[in-house]
């Protein structure tokens, strides 16, 4: 009760009583009949349920269609899972140590086939049954024309009938340990049953008129269906209602979390366009700005001039022009009295944009009169240097402080930060933005660039409570990159193509894999593919570069430095070449092996052709035997030169875990609900969430007395959930 308090002073909630209604919730899991101490506590530890609630939550992964059994014979396909009725007629173990395996022989009215298991031996011979009906479930795999299933799910009819009348059969994930408790996936089944036979302990947790108005089932009749399902229709509204309930209390909570950074945090005030903005923009532009610039611009001066906070995260494709709307905003805190930073990840990152920034501020600078000044502060920052620097900037004589994480550390001080600028979000954690924030007595602007394109669904979860801000338009004159998938057989139009670019004086990027686990063989790809290069492209008339991660650091520069002053037509590496290189005249990507490449990967290489004016091509070479998703990721690849579209994919493809960013937020474990598929739901609740949170902050009124009392439950069990940001 005391966390509840503690954590819900966000916006106050009116306290309420609910250790009644939820006795039945957190009721040990000991307690359910059929478990006990020991079952009990093998439960929790290997699968954390550990109360009535968590079981409820602990949803079955797959179901088994049992309205379908199929006949040995009529298995056609191993790209579905199939269940069939049968008997083991025998089984053998061959093999030793590890090598081990049991082989059975499975029977049904119309044939044989075999089964086989690598894991789990000893049990599976001490425990599977000769001689009596089993019914089995898996995927075959196909091999010469006859079909077996490796690890099946093996079950005798007899206990699988005992568990449900219905079709449809929960498959919950076990364990060893739990399977020998009697906890199999059937086991685990049978304490859903039961559970769900009396829910009336189950709070509802939405208002009963939202129910009506989406459509939605109620709770306790939700749970039931996704452990005890009556079909497939009912099934899928019961999982409905759950997402939609999982997806609602986290945009709840990331919408509460919103209101207060920007409704109740007093902001800055940048009230007024004042001569440093005016000035630059209307005699130092070097470039019109973008129509995308122009609206990421208007969108940070309008949040900036309303006394509340600013959240804003820009995200922009490398190239799509981030550093102007930067530079723009700090001239714009300058106007009206304020410094800005601008923090970089890596010392380099931070020259490059000082060099770059310096220049482009130059005629600000004391000649003319206004006096702007910036400097750059890293680690490497001369002792006797950073002092004098550090009394300027706490003076306020700096404008803007260009830096690395040197910038955090208490001994900065800024005479009235106004505006943290955050480059590369996705290598800063939390605690990093947080300490910047309190460089200042109401905290600055926050302004995080990004150019890991981050799916807006994914954002909306992740980053829900910051407003994001999209440069979806490249400068213009930049060609499109046209990027073809060929297979090795082409090798010869290839060279003849690399040749065509190359008598129009372009240059020629060939890149290969190197991964640690296949080094040797990598390497001698590589080698070798440089050694047919060569021989196509002879010397005196041709030069080719090699550069990889296991040469000398400055052989390698030396290479580089060769390729970037045209000297040499081709440059044949590894993706060492992936950051910081910036050769205009280079208009071919060649990638070898490119079912090898993630997509995120493939678009940062691309990228490294398409800066200059000339038409660019990127080619990418793989193999034949191509999975599906390969396929995907390539075909994605020669449709669009779009990073967020290319994202989207990633994120299909992958699933959220692996995304860029995201790994340092615990928001991402969701129960039922897919950030995929779920798409449409997720931006529902949000909507539908902001909406109450706009009309009712505190939730007060009785209508919404269910979602107050679920929200200070989940706030009691978890207090630190909703200050992620
Ligand atoms: P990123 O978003 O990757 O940080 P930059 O800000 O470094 O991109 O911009 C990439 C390049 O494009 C720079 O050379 C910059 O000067 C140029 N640029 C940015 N905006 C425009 C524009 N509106 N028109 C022409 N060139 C632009
Ligand atoms: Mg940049």
């Amino acid at each position: 009760m005391a966390a509840a308090t503690a954590a819900v002073h966000v916006l106050p909630i009116h306290s309420i009583a609910y250790s009644q209604s939820v006795s039945g919730a957190s009721t040990e899991i000991e307690f359910l009949k059929g478990v006990g101490p020991v079952r009990g506590e093998a439960l929790r530890k290997e699968t954390g349920v550990s109360t009535w609630e968590d079981l409820l939550n602990y949803f079955p992964f797959r179901y088994m269609d049992r309205s379908t059994v199929v006949k040995v014979r009529d298995i056609q396909s191993d790209a579905v899972y199939v269940q069939l009725i049968g008997q083991l007629v025998r089984l053998t173990e061959s093999g030793d140590g590890r090598r081990k395996r049991l082989d059975g022989i499975f029977r049904d009215e119309s044939g044989d086939m075999e089964l086989c298991w690598f894991q789990g031996i000893k049990w599976l011979k001490d425990n599977l049954k000769l001689q009596q009906p089993y019914v089995i479930y898996g995927k075959p795999s196909e091999f010469k024309g006859r079909y077996s299933i490796v690890h099946p799910e093996m079950e005798l009819l007899e206990t699988a009938r005992i568990t449900t009348g219905s079709p449809l059969r929960p498959v919950y994930s076990s364990t060893e340990k739990l399977t020998r408790l009697g906890h199999n996936s059937t086991g685990i089944a049978r304490l859903t049953l039961q559970l769900t036979e009396d829910l009336r302990w189950l709070n509802e947790t939405l208002p009963e008129e939202w129910l009506d108005r989406f459509g939605l089932m109620p709770r306790s009749a939700a749970y039931r269906q996704v452990h005890v399902p009556t079909g497939h229709a009912d099934l899928d509204q019961a999982r409905k209602r759950l997402k939609f309930e999982e997806l609602f209390f986290i945009q709840l909570g990331l919408g509460r979390e919103k209101l207060l950074k920007t409704r109740q945090q007093q902001g800055v005030v940048f009230a007024k366009v004042g001569d440093y903005f005016n000035t630059f923009f209307a005699q130092h532009l070097p470039f019109a700005l973008t129509g995308a610039q122009k609206r990421v611009v208007r969108e940070i001066r309008n949040d900036a001039a309303r006394g509340y906070h600013m959240n804003r995260l820009l995200q922009g494709d490398v190239g799509s022009g981030k550093t102007i709307v930067a530079v723009l905003a700090a001239l714009l805190a300058a106007d009206n009295g304020f410094q800005a930073c601008l923090m970089a990840p890596t010392e380099i990152l931070a020259q490059q944009h000082y060099q770059g920034i310096s220049e482009l501020l130059h005629p600000l600078t004391d000649a003319s009169g206004l006096h702007f000044r910036v400097a750059l502060l890293t680690g490497s920052t001369p002792k006797s240097k950073r002092q004098v620097l550090l009394q300027e900037l706490e003076r306020g004589e700096i404008h803007l402080l260009i830096g690395t994480h040197a910038l955090i550390e208490p001994a900065v001080k800024f005479s009235a930060l106004g505006l943290a600028i955050i480059d590369e979000q996705h290598r800063f954690g939390v605690a990093q933005r947080a300490a910047l924030w309190n460089k200042h007595a109401i905290p600055p602007h926050v302004l995080v660039m990004t150019a890991t394109p981050i799916p807006r669904t994914l954002a909306m979860t992740v980053y829900g409570d910051l407003d994001i801000s999209v440069l979806d338009e490249l400068p213009p004159g930049r060609k499109p990159i046209k990027t073809t998938w060929t297979s090795d057989a082409a090798r010869l139009r290839i060279f003849q193509f690399m040749e065509d670019e190359i008598k129009k004086s372009r240059q020629v990027y060939v890149v290969y894999p190197l991964i640690e686990e296949s080094a040797k063989l990598d390497l001698k790809h590589l080698m070798d593919g440089f050694e047919s290069i060569s021989r196509r492209f002879p010397l005196p008339q041709y030069q080719v570069s090699i550069v990889h991660g296991r040469m000398k650091q400055e052989d390698r520069d030396y290479e580089m430095a060769r390729f970037v002053k045209g000297q040499t037509q081709i440059m044949v590496a590894t993706t060492v070449i992936e950051v910081g290189v910036n050769v205009p005249n280079a208009s071919v990507m060649v990638i070898e092996s490119a079912e090898r490449f993630g997509l995120s990967q493939l678009h940062q290489l691309r990228g490294r052709v398409g800066r200059g004016a000339d038409q660019s091509h990127c080619i990418l070479v793989a193999g034949h035997k191509l999975s599906h998703e390969t396929r995907k990721r390539l075909q994605t690849m020669c449709d669009t030169n779009d990073g967020f579209k290319i994202a989207e994919v990633d994120l299909e493809l992958r699933g959220p875990g692996d995304m860029m960013g995201t790994q340092q937020s615990g928001v991402i474990n969701l129960k039922i609900a897919d950030l995929v598929r779920d798409r449409a739901l997720m931006e529902q609740t949000r909507e539908l969430a902001l909406e109450l949170l706009t009309e009712d902050p505190s939730l007060s009124d009785p209508a919404h007395m269910r979602i107050r009392m679920e929200w200070a439950l989940r706030m009691a069990k978890n207090p630190g959930w909703s200050r992620i940001s």
